[in-house]
């Protein structure tokens, strides 16, 4: 029964160290600001726009995006 234990405990910790990010945060939290406003949340790095959702709302139709309509 310990044996077995040990063996899922194993697997388990395996599986921990796969899912381990890199060393380099560069997807931490508060890394990626908006451009326009500084905020850190809901930043779109997509085309590399580092700006936000609401900022995209408002200069989207600018830019020519259509988001969140
Ligand atoms: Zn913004």
């Amino acid at each position: 029964m310990k044996l077995i234990w040990c063996l899922i405990h194993r697997a388990s910790e395996e599986e921990m160290a796969k899912h381990k990010p890199p060393k380099d945060r560069k997807f931490g939290k508060g890394v990626v600001k908006c451009r326009r406003c500084g905020t850190t949340v809901g930043v779109i790095r997509k085309y590399n726009l580092y700006i936000c959702r609401r900022c995209i709302n408002e200069i989207g139709p600018l830019l020519g995006f259509k988001v969140y309509e």
